[in-house]
């Protein structure tokens, strides 16, 4: 086995003629000794002891050490080689199905070998089929710690990699830089944590290492959360830096005039998370802020009157939109307010092209479309803004990290950051918004709007179709509506597409009096907004859709909600997609249909729909269940996951560090400094988004 190149060296042959496992190393990014001594064993093999031939038991996996007695190639059932091994004790058979002249050089009679595997009781006696062997001296010395497995590829083989991470740990620069009063007591150093979980001695607690409680994984996860803390306080000290514009409010200006125009009062909550975004708008730094609030508390009006301060003041609001049918939503809404009031606003979509496009993008270059309204569309590199003053982001975390920060640059050019303000219907579970978000202002809207009625959940088995189908009779002949939501099939645009159309069949078929609409992803916008139209004016009675409703879709008249194959969406999806119904004063009803048979947490996640309509329990929930990424947006940001903490489980880790970080940076600038490179490198950026 050649020695792993030691990677931190510049190659010394050009890099195609690596070898295949170097090669393996870097494509698992495996490229500096610390990332090789940060790649974790995901289980340890016992080497340290010999066990005597004869007392091995059936089921066990152990190591023996003996003498070949007699090798030879079977060809009763298949070509086979069969060993016998003996010690002082016994003798045990090795049963080969596949081998190489090497395997019988090294098996010959009279060799001494070590051999490892899983003991079976076969027709001669105990026997180990392909175990794991070697040829050692007879007084060759046991190991002195437990064996690592590490998570690894086809192409590099274990032994490979064994070496090529012990090289890393012994280079890697691990010296101690934390001030010891800054650790959790009790914690041993972090080279020496990182020894113990690659080689922890015989005897080592396994359990506490497998569930990560060990003192050795607490160093880890403290280190870890300590350097993501760091580098938000540095992030925030950078943003304190940056510059952005005053857009302070007149008492008779554009915002006035709005909420005196509008059809209804502002909740409590409303006004409240008006007056915090007001006060951070007026300041000359810019805003950093997240409006939460569950689905239907009236987002959007509040984001309206953010827009109509920044325009008050001259400047441009750009709002974006994850998709089509919900932006389209916004810019009607907006239009709707704001054109009485003399406002243009533009639209910018990706289906809007050519000449008419052009018209917008020189209306926002010139400052003449105070609000742009739009998808991605408005990050474009053509777009160009006069002078943004506020962005805004609807359903933030559908959008990627690299585009939230190119919403940001767009006004770089200028000196000046614009305001930003992000609203989900996601809510931030808190332990996720000390960590990640330890740098973001939150505004919540915890109060719905007057008039709502809780939606009611129940969850059927798919074998209930039918009856479910009669409920929807009965809803249809009240002139009520009702939407029939079908699965998102994984990798699979055209199967989303064969299901919904043949739902829209049966469902046709089933309820001849009722006019029933199709909307899938596939369809042109102009379609999308033609069917939705239809939906909204109350032509349509059910409107069977994949998933492009899941957002911002606001129909009062609907009333009931069928969910098909519930058990693939997540729980805050599905929170999401319930929201579209209970939206006017009739009671509503969601129906989660699943199709069998589910796993106990299957049943737990759809029981929880129907226990809560809290997004905020559901958010808790949804993230004991499935970690964090959902909250972070997008895939692009699985990077800036945490690798060894986890935020479910380590909450007095996170506090700690929390407590420890803003003196850290204040006393010790250059150690902060070095946690945070040593951690995070280059994944630092990703974190300010
Ligand atoms: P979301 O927070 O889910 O984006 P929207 O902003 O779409 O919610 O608001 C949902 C509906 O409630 C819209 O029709 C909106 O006009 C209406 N609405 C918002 N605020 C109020 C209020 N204070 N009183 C009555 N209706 C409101
Ligand atoms: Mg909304």
């Amino acid at each position: 086995m050649p020695m792993p190149a030691a990677p931190d060296d510049p190659p010394k042959t050009p890099p195609t003629k690596l070898s295949a496992p170097a090669r393996a190393l870097r494509k698992l990014g495996l490229a500096r000794a610390i990332d090789l001594a940060l790649h974790l064993p995901m289980r340890y093999e016992d080497e340290t002891r010999l066990v005597p031939i004869a007392s091995l038991r059936e089921g066990d996996t152990a190591q023996v050490q003996g003498v070949v007695r007699d090798s030879r190639i079977e060809t009763r059932t298949r070509r086979q080689l069969v060993v016998r091994v003996a010690d002082d004790s016994g003798e045990l058979v090795l049963r080969l199905l596949h081998f190489y002249p090497t395997h019988q050089k090294t098996l010959a009679v009279g060799q001494c070998v070590r051999v490892r595997g899983e003991v079976r009781g076969g027709f001669l006696g105990r026997e180990m089929v392909h175990p794991e062997f070697r040829a050692v001296a007879p007084d060759a010395p046991l190991p002195q710690a437990l064996t690592p497995v590490y998570p690894s590829s086809a192409a590099l083989p274990q032994a490979y990699l064994r070496k090529a991470v012990a090289s890393g740990l012994a280079r890697a620069p691990l010296d101690e830089i934390l001030p010891p009063a800054a650790l959790p007591p009790g914690l041993p150093p972090l080279r020496q944590a990182l020894q113990l979980l690659h080689q922890p001695p015989p005897g080592t607690p396994l359990e506490t290492i497998e569930d990560h409680s060990h003192p050795a994984w607490q160093r880890l996860k403290f280190e870890e959360l300590l350097a993501q803390q760091l580098s938000q306080g540095q992030a925030q000290a950078a943003r304190a830096q940056l510059r952005a514009p005053m857009l302070a409010q007149r008492t008779d200006g554009l915002a006035a005039k709005l909420l005196a125009a509008l059809p209804f009062a502002l909740t409590g909550a409303q006004q409240r998370v008006v007056a915090e975004i007001a006060a951070d708008l007026a300041l000359p730094q810019p805003m950093h802020r997240l409006l939460q609030g569950d689905v239907g508390s009236g987002k959007t009006v509040v984001a309206a009157l953010a827009a109509a301060a920044a325009m008050d003041a001259g400047w441009q609001c750009a709002l974006m939109a994850p998709t089509e049918i919900l932006a389209e939503q916004h810019f009607r809404k907006l239009v709707g307010w704001l054109a009485p009031l003399g406002i243009r606003t533009a639209w910018l979509s990706g289906s809007r092209k050519g000449k008419a496009r052009q018209k917008m993008v020189e209306q926002v270059a010139s400052g003449e479309a105070l609000l742009v309204v739009g998808t991605h569309a408005v990050i474009q590199q053509d777009v160009a803004f006069a002078r943004l003053g506020l962005a805004v982001v609807d359903e933030q975390h559908r959008f990627g990290v690299a585009q939230r920060l190119a919403l940001r640059h767009k006004l770089e050019e200028q000196l000046l950051e614009p305001h930003l303000l992000m609203m989900s219907a996601t809510p931030i579970p808190r332990t996720l918004a000390m960590s990640y978000f330890a740098d973001l202002a939150v505004s919540t809207l915890d109060e719905l709007p007057p008039g709502r009625t809780p939606v009611l959940t129940k969850v059927f088995a798919d074998d209930r179709r039918a009856q479910v189908v009669a409920r929807i009779r009965d809803e249809v002949a009240q002139g009520r509506q009702v939407y029939w939501v079908c699965p998102l099939v994984e990798e699979s645009e055209h199967l989303d597409l064969q299901n919904a159309t043949a739902t829209h069949a049966e469902l046709s078929a089933a309820l001849p009096g009722a006019s029933v609409g199709l909307l899938h992803g596939r369809m042109k916008a102009a379609d999308k907004a033609a069917v939705m139209a239809q939906f909204t004016a109350g032509t349509l009675q059910l409107l069977v859709a994949t998933t492009v409703i899941e957002v911002g879709v606001d129909v009062p008249n609907a009333s009931l909600m069928v969910v098909e194959h519930a058990e693939r969406f997540g729980l805050a999806q599905l929170h999401q997609l319930r929201g579209r119904v209970g939206r006017g004063a009739t009671a509503s009803v969601c129906v989660l249909l699943y199709t069998g048979p589910l796993s106990a947490t299957g049943k737990a996640r759809l029981r929880s729909m129907a226990e809560t309509n809290d997004g905020f329990e559901i958010a808790r929930r949804d993230l004991e269940i499935r970690g964090p990424g959902e909250f972070m947006g997008a895939r692009q940001s699985g990077d800036a996951l945490l690798r060894f903490a986890d935020l479910a489980a380590d909450g007095a880790l996170l506090l700690r560090a929390r407590q420890v970080a803003p003196r850290l940076l204040r006393e010790q600038p250059q150690t902060a400094a070095a946690q945070v490179e040593r951690w995070l490198a280059g994944r630092a950026e990703y974190l300010k988004a």
